[in-house]
């Protein structure tokens, strides 16, 4: 019964941690030579984890992420080297174990450095894919990673997901409202929330703009347009007018959401609460981390080619894609910057100091080797 409320709660109100306890899990039969995955302690993770290795034999180690999901976790500092160290140095996994080998997930990449866990540990770690339906081709192939393995997806199902999981405690709060003040439209309410959030994340990628606001913007007008058409016709007032309304607001609530749960776009949210001052919400922290602090503008990510070693890290651990490993000099390029959403892995992963986040000079202009957001 517990475990089925956990599933109901981290399926519908992802925006909390749902934490399950740290520590070595087997999956299937696992043995000495068996490979050791490492997770966060969020209890939906671990459970979607377990369905998708089924039929497998292999280590799961769950290390410590606060309860929270490994990307967000990760992003906010709660995921990360201290967390997969202590797991390895805590959990037992060194004596059930031959190998000296953990599989990272690449999603927490802006939290743990590898550098830093293999330091501390002595232990090898390696990335595996972002998805975990793909942790067993990998397995299979030899721990072989394609490009579809290294980057990130916002499918249709992958949005309604995690809108669905963020989404849905705003979507409980209005209905609480209208219950509260205004009984007469609650049906209304929840007829007409529901319709605005399959219409938006439904059509996202045909609506115009790039960010969640822009977007929900463009829907806003629409819809205010159409109030205005219909309230000419019915000078006594509209009987679409609360519906109109109400689409109006439940869209600009999604739309302001969907850079914290759009894994290609970075968040519009998060760096207007820093500018707030707000130092963090749950476990996510916002203000003077160096990502709010890229995001609004206050550092640049800047590239180094002279510097550059060639190790790959970046190109292995950026989930959009935004780097590629030069052919002649073997060094990395810059190949898409636009791309960059600021989540800051590749920077925690480069160990030549080739990539760093410096304050922004705002009197200078973008040159070729630097990110600018
Ligand atoms: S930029 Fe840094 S992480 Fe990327 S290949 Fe060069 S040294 Fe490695
Ligand atoms: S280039 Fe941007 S998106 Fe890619 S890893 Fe670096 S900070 Fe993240």
């Amino acid at each position: 019964m517990m475990s089925l409320l956990k599933t109901i709660w981290g399926l519908l109100f992802r925006l909390f941690p749902c934490p399950a306890p740290t520590g070595l899990r087997e999956i299937g039969h696992p043995g000495p030579q068996s490979p050791v995955l490492v997770t966060c302690n969020f209890d939906l993770t671990i459970k979607r984890l377990k369905k998708a290795l089924e039929g497998l034999d292999v280590w799961l180690l769950v290390a410590q992420s606060g309860g929270v999901n490994v990307w967000c976790a990760a992003g906010g500092d709660e995921f990360n080297t201290h967390s997969v160290v202590s797991a390895i140095k805590t959990s037992g996994i060194g004596r059930k174990v031959t190998h000296r080998t953990i599989i990272l997930p690449p999603l927490s990449g802006p939290g743990v450095s590898i550098a830093a866990v293999r330091k501390a540990t002595k232990w090898n770690a390696r990335w595996g894919p972002v998805r975990a339906e793909d942790i067993r081709r990998y397995i299979k192939t030899g721990f072989r990673r394609d490009e579809g393995m290294r980057r990130v997806t916002y499918t249709l199902t992958e949005r309604l997901d995690t809108a669905l999981g963020s989404l849905f405690p705003f979507y409980l709060l209005g209905g609480a409202l209208f219950a509260l003040f205004d009984p007469s439209l609650l049906v209304n309410y929840l007829l007409v929330a529901t319709a605005a959030f399959l219409f938006f994340f439904l059509a996202l990628d045909s609506i115009p703009g790039e960010r969640g606001i822009v977007k929900a913007g463009y829907v806003a007008l629409a819809l205010l347009v159409t109030l205005a058409i219909t309230e000419f016709y019915h000078p006594n007032g509209s009987p679409y007018r609360s519906s109109l309304i109400i689409a109006v607001v439940m869209i600009f609530v999604y739309g302001s959401e969907l850079g914290g749960l759009a894994p290609h776009l970075p968040s519009d949210l998060d760096p207007f609460l820093a500018r707030l001052g707000v130092g963090a919400v749950g476990n996510v922290a916002f203000a003077g981390t160096v990502r709010t602090e890229l995001l609004n503008g206050y550092r640049e990510l800047t590239y180094d080619h002279e510097i550059c070693e060639g190790c790959r890290n970046c190109f292995e651990i950026c989930p959009q894609g935004v780097w590629r490993m030069g052919e002649d000099s073997k060094r990395a390029i810059l190949a898409d910057r636009d791309k960059c959403t600021a989540c800051r892995a590749c920077l925690l992963q480069c160990q030549s100091g080739a990539i760093q986040a410096k304050k922004r000079d705002r009197n200078e202009p973008a040159g070729n080797s630097y990110i600018y957001l």
